[in-house]
């Protein structure tokens, strides 16, 4: 049956009291802090640094006001407070995770992307169950990821039925002798009503995903034509609220940036993560910030006003660390490698050995630009890029333990910001780390990730009570023993 939303039940949503009742943003209303903001004096400045430093989410006028800041020095300045931050609440780790593009049928036609209605050039797919079998095998067994991002298009074929059933589908998946499965399923699709929210919910959802694309709504009335499904800019603006409503606590917001004004979109997303704040105690657990890229068949990837220069998108990651400390933050392969790497400091998440073509980890598929959404800037290994994150002092996580162990939502959220989370990160990083490198790694990442290990393991050493010392100890020699999943 197709579970696809109709516009009818669209517009009453639009209409609902709710939305009257709690227009938590509006074009003139961000337009107005901006064109006010001017930048903080040095107390000021300070002032709002260690606000940020206390894991406090910023004000909108406080956010504005470091946007106008044009001194490099309060620039370095800045990028070294996200970057305590980022220490405080995350540790020295990197989560990695890989996306797995199940459909390229969308019935929109968003302007700036590949997947659109119109690009008549693109080869459509959608995987079957056996297909995302296939999928999983090479991502879980042979390269050795822990967890996945799935991604929808918004169509009929990729109903809710067709979501829950490949999600089950990867859980499923045991290969490589027990040394390959994934742990965790985030969801990346379309905007749903709660009872399909809640199916997920029941289905094992990590966290879902749902991007803005633009908070702007004269550039989204634009982007998104009004005889499509996405051309309703409050269906997706409630989308984590009905998420929530339907138990699913543990959302990922974002913008694409380059769609409109940077400075807009970044008080757009504050704005969502206070009104998630405030309404359900919730903030977002991840912020994502893509900047467009080249997509086939869609000529405002390339021809947009708006696009973000490497050094405006720098600020933008300092800000969203220190206007919603306490979030983790996305940083994916659309990024060039030392844009990526430049940013470790800062960012939690990102992803590797990324193929975005549908069906292409099995073909180990070189790039195919008219066969995928849209451009890759890093296509290097998983392996390659653990090396890299060695080297620069950085532990990679395939913990999954969190959300195994009900640590999500509002658990989480006093977690992180009380800057105990990172406890249990560090042990499962730890925990998982080990077990890549014996499962996975080359000799030289495996040389190089043992340093890494023995230092982590130095500081549990150190700073845990000798109970958790002693069970992490316990587990990570069980573990090199040869059993596999034991976390904390
Ligand atoms: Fe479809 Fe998403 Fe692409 Fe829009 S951005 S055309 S909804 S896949």
């Amino acid at each position: 049956m197709i579970q696809t939303v109709t516009k009818s039940q669209q517009r009453e949503y639009v209409a609902s009291e709710e939305e009257k009742l709690h227009p938590f943003l509006s074009d003139e209303g961000i337009e107005q802090i901006l064109q006010t903001a001017k930048a903080p004096n040095e107390n000021a400045f300070h002032d709002i640094l260690q606000k940020s430093l206390a894991i406090q989410a910023l004000s909108l006028p406080e956010l504005a006001s470091l946007m106008k800041i044009q001194d490099p020095e309060k620039w370095e300045e800045m990028f070294h407070t996200a970057a305590v931050i980022k220490k405080k609440v995350y540790d020295n780790r990197v989560v990695m995770f890989a996306p797995l593009y199940c459909s390229s049928y969308c019935i929109n036609n968003c302007l700036y992307c590949g997947f659109r209605r119109d690009n008549h050039q693109l080869a459509r797919k959608q995987l079957t169950q056996d297909e995302i079998r296939n999928e999983t095998d090479v991502l879980a067994g042979n390269i050795g990821h822990k967890r996945l991002i799935m991604v929808f298009g918004e169509h009929p074929s990729s109903d809710i039925d067709y979501i829950l059933e490949s999600m089950k589908t990867v859980y499923s998946v045991r290969t490589n002798q027990g040394k390959g499965m994934i742990r965790r399923v985030n969801i990346n699709a379309a905007p749903m009503t709660v009872e399909d929210l809640k199916r997920l919910n029941v289905g094992g959802i990590g966290t879902f995903q749902v991007f803005q694309e633009t908070y702007h709504q004269a550039t989204y009335r634009l982007m998104h034509p009004e005889n499509t499904i996405k051309g309703f800019y409050n269906w997706r603006l409630f989308a984590m609220h009905r998420a929530m409503e339907a138990g699913i606590d543990d959302v990922g917001i974002g913008a694409l940036f380059g769609l409109y004004d940077w400075h807009f979109e970044l008080m757009g997303l504050l704005s969502h993560a206070h009104e998630l704040e405030c309404r359900f105690g919730i903030g977002p657990h991840t912020v994502s910030f893509p900047r467009m890229e080249y997509a086939a068949e869609a000529p405002i990837s390339t021809q947009s006003p708006y696009q973000v220069s490497d050094a405006d998108f720098k600020k933008i990651v300092i800000l969203t660390r220190l206007a919603i400390p306490y979030t983790g933050m996305i940083i994916t392969a659309r990024e060039h490698p030392a844009m990526i790497k430049s940013l470790y400091p800062i960012v939690t998440q990102r992803d590797a050995s990324t193929c975005i073509e549908i069906g292409g980890y099995q073909k180990q598929a070189a790039q195919n630009a008219d066969a995928q959404q849209f451009e890759l800037g890093d296509t290097r290994s998983l392996d390659a890029v653990i090396r890299e994150l060695g080297e620069s002092g950085y532990i990679t996580s395939f913990c999954t333990a969190g959300y195994r162990c009900g640590r999500t939502g509002d658990k989480i959220m006093s977690l992180l910001k009380s800057g105990k989370e990172s406890c249990f990160c560090k042990l499962n990083a730890v925990l998982t780390y080990r077990e890549w490198l014996d499962d996975f790694a080359s000799p030289e990442t495996k040389r190089i990730g043992e340093s890494v290990i023995q230092q982590e393991i130095g500081e549990i050493k150190r700073e845990m009570p000798a109970q958790l010392v002693e069970k992490t100890m316990e587990y990570y020699n069980r573990i090199h023993q040869g059993e596999r999943d034991l976390y904390i």
